[in-house]
């Protein structure tokens, strides 16, 4: 003798992910409407797939702000990476932001770790743009130089040749 259905204890017919039988208690089931006297919890009920998505998408939701305590700084928090200047917003945003628990620890050392490298490549670029800045001066003082020698130089035979002209004119001094 069968017990009638009434009576049966309700099981979701849903099966777990690892091929078990679903264990959520009766009294959490839901009834299928298109189906009278099949009892489904939540998560296998085939009329809750879009309640179940819109759960799904908070629950990310909530996982990605709790993720957001600690998280990696993006670039409106750093801005551009080009001049000192920069370099020394960075190790302030950095410090702080791993003070305050925003960035992990390890995350900030290579970030720390990054700006220093950046910082010394410039003094590299620095160092080499002011020697080339030198050598350039020092050529065009060369230049600036033999030019006015030129000049000068003109000048003289310039001047030379008035003087030769003035010495072959008549001047009637008889010799
Ligand atoms: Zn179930």
């Amino acid at each position: 003798m069968t017990l009638p259905a009434e009576e049966m204890p309700r099981r979701c017919p849903g099966i777990k992910r690892d091929g078990s039988a679903c264990p959520v208690p009766s009294e959490l089931l839901i009834e299928e409407e298109d189906a009278p006297g099949t009892w489904w919890c939540f998560n296998h009920h085939p009329d809750y797939e879009d309640a179940r998505e819109v759960a799904r998408m908070k629950g990310g939701t909530r996982t990605a702000l709790r993720n957001r305590r600690h998280r990696f700084l993006d670039k409106t928090d750093l801005g551009a990476l080009k001049t000192p200047e920069d370099a020394q917003r960075w190790s302030a945003v950095i410090a702080e932001s791993v003070a305050t628990g925003v960035l992990n620890g390890s995350a900030a050392r290579s970030a720390l770790a990054a700006v220093e490298l950046f910082v010394r490549s410039l003094e590299v670029v620095d160092h080499e743009a002011r020697l080339a800045q030198l050598e350039q001066r020092a050529s065009e003082d060369e230049s600036l130089r033999q030019r006015e020698a030129a000049l000068r130089a003109a000048e003289r035979r310039r001047t030379g040749a008035d003087y030769l002209r003035r010495d072959t004119a008549p001047t009637g001094n008889g010799t």
